[in-house]
């Protein structure tokens, strides 16, 4: 095999292309992942700033019966947080740590909405049983990460048990796909209440993953040294095993009969298979096929043709405060992840219709409307917060507090005020009011001890990682899906209409986050280790 030459290039040196790298190459195979990036890890990546750690992607990890059991496989030591999650609307707030605190969130509800009690206990008696389909779904350590020729006592004891409680569970979860919107629609009248209840989830969410986020909640950890150190693990386990790694590098094609990429700078690298574990809408527009099977041609073409009328899901703004106050302070408000909505109002349209109209007239709109909007939407918004120093008080200097601010938000709303020329300006002005909003409700002591503040857009995210339309968790949920996204078939996801092409990542399978993207990962290696 000459020096350019491997058995599996990876391209995409996310959570989801390490993993598929780090098995490939363990199993002794001359493996290069290829990452456009300085940084290894993609939306799962952390990175400091004037002392203070942030998260530039995911702000702490769901095991999901997948990350741990990798970990344990791949034999890498992770130390590991518990990552406690509050929920606060208006001025209750409540700490989630055990499966009986969801009582807590009906108390909440309830004290905010009285006359919706009925509906809220019926809610509540929904969310229930989809945490005891979640505990049936991540109850076993994932089959995929076991060695199943050996570990007989995990297929008798664990495996063959729990398989008709998963088949059930499934088609259970199947019936619950419709939009969390339109499901929520089916049990609460007001909708106030449900936009409390839905509105920190993407546009369309299955209603079974949206509701199943309090079982989530409570399997949040977080790695000592912050997220990006579950990717640093990673990458150290390829080097260990062999694998080569090679960063700034971006693919921009592939020619598929030939079985090679070529790089921005022309170079070329031979692969037998390719493990794409990026954006799949970039693959599908730089794959040269010519010379390819007529059938196979036909099949891509047809894939592509979905691939590329789909868009990705919602993207993120994300706000990095370093403050001059101690963590204590902020410790003594909430968890170092926190789910805040200031007002009980909820969006409405404003983040869905209005925000629709603005876009499709924008020419003809002002600033002024513009800035209107912006004003409901970020007073009526629900806030991911993230305080890297609650769950690893290392990662800030002493007395100092460094905070992450974040909101969903419309990729197409940034592109437009981009071409339009005042993108900095509009930055600055949700920057402002994202401020305002917070430090009128649950921070007090934040606006005057601010040291330094800048933020991510979902502009950013799609430079920083290719991701379409800045999408943070892949295929946006209001089209037909153009991938797998029923989990009993996960092992197909795999697939693309090229037999020595394989794709893994957030893109790969839908819904996704970081364990999915692992699990596809593996399932790459899986596939081609088979071969
Ligand atoms: C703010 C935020 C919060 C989140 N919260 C959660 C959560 O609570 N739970 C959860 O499960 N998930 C969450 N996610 C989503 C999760 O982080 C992603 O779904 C997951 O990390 C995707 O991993 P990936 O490897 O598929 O893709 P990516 O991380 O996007 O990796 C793709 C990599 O490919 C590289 N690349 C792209 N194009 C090329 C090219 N042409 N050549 C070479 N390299 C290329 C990119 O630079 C990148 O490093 C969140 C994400 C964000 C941003």
């Amino acid at each position: 095999m000459s020096e350019n030459s491997y058995n599996t290039i990876v391209v995409g040196g996310g959570i989801a292309g390490l993993t598929s790298a780090a098995y490939l190459s363990r199993a002794g195979q001359k493996v290069l992942l290829i990452e456009k990036n300085k940084e290894f890890g993609g939306l799962v990546n952390s990175f400091t700033h004037d002392g203070f750690h942030f998260e530039a992607g995911v702000r702490a990890l769901e095991d999901a019966g997948i990350i741990f059991p990798m970990l344990k496989d791949l034999k890498i030591q992770l130390e590991v947080f518990k990552s406690p999650v509050s929920v606060g609307v208006d001025n209750e707030i409540i700490d989630i740590e055990s499966i009986n605190d969801l009582l807590k969130y009906r108390e909440l509800l309830i004290k905010l909405f009285p006359e919706s009690e009925s509906e809220i206990n019926d809610l509540i008696k929904i969310i229930q049983k989809i945490m005891k389909h979640m505990n049936v779904l991540y109850g076993i350590e994932n089959p995929v990460f076991k060695d199943l020729k050996r570990d007989k006592s995990f297929i008798f004891k664990k495996l063959i048990p729990w398989l008709p409680k998963f088949i059930f569970t499934v088609g259970k979860i199947n019936r619950m796909n419709m939009p969390v919107e339109d499901y929520l629609k089916t049990i609460i009248k007001n909708p106030s209440l449900r936009d409390i209840i839905a509105q920190h989830f993407f546009k369309k969410t299955p209603a079974f993953f949206a509701l199943s986020y309090f079982s989530l909640y409570l399997d949040y950890f977080y790695p000592k040294g912050g997220v990006g150190k579950l990717s640093e693990a990673l990458k150290n386990k390829i080097l260990e095993c062999g694998g080569k790694l090679l960063s700034e590098t971006k693919i921009i094609e592939v020619k598929a009969d030939k079985c090679l990429v070529r790089d921005q700078s022309n170079i070329i690298y031979k692969y037998d298979n390719l493990v794409w574990a990026a954006d799949l809408k970039t693959l599908y527009r730089i794959i040269d096929t010519q010379g390819i099977a007529t059938k196979i041609k036909a099949k891509f073409e047809e894939t592509k043709i979905k691939m590329l009328q789909n868009r990705g899901g919602d993207s993120v703004f994300s706000l990095f405060l370093e403050v001059d106050e101690p963590l204590e302070s902020f410790g003594k408000v909430a968890n170092g992840h926190f789910f805040y909505t200031p007002s009980k109002t909820g969006l409405g349209e404003t983040h869905r219709q209005v925000l629709n109209n603005l876009l499709i007239n924008f020419e003809k709109v002002t600033k002024e409307q513009i800035l209107t909007w912006l004003d409901k939407f970020t007073k009526l918004n629900t806030f991911e917060i993230s305080i890297p120093g609650l769950k690893d008080p290392e990662l800030v200097p002493s007395g100092k507090t460094g905070i992450i601010i974040s909101l969903l938000a419309e990729y197409d709303l940034f592109k437009e005020i981009q071409k339009a020329g005042w993108l900095n300006e509009f930055v600055s002005e949700l920057e402002n009011r994202i401020l305002n909003v917070i430090s009128d409700s649950v921070y007090p002591m934040l606006k005057d001890k601010i040291i330094t503040h800048f933020s991510f857009t979902p502009l950013s995210i799609e430079n920083r990682v290719g991701s379409s339309e800045g999408a943070i968790v892949g295929w946006s949920f209001e089209k037909s899906m153009p991938v797998v996204n029923k989990i009993q078939i996960s092992d197909r996801s795999v697939l693309t209409p090229i037999p020595s092409i394989y794709q893994a990542g957030q893109w790969a399978y839908s819904p996704a986050g970081v364990p999915m993207s692992i699990l596809t990962g593996k399932l790459a290696a899986n596939k081609i280790l088979k071969k």
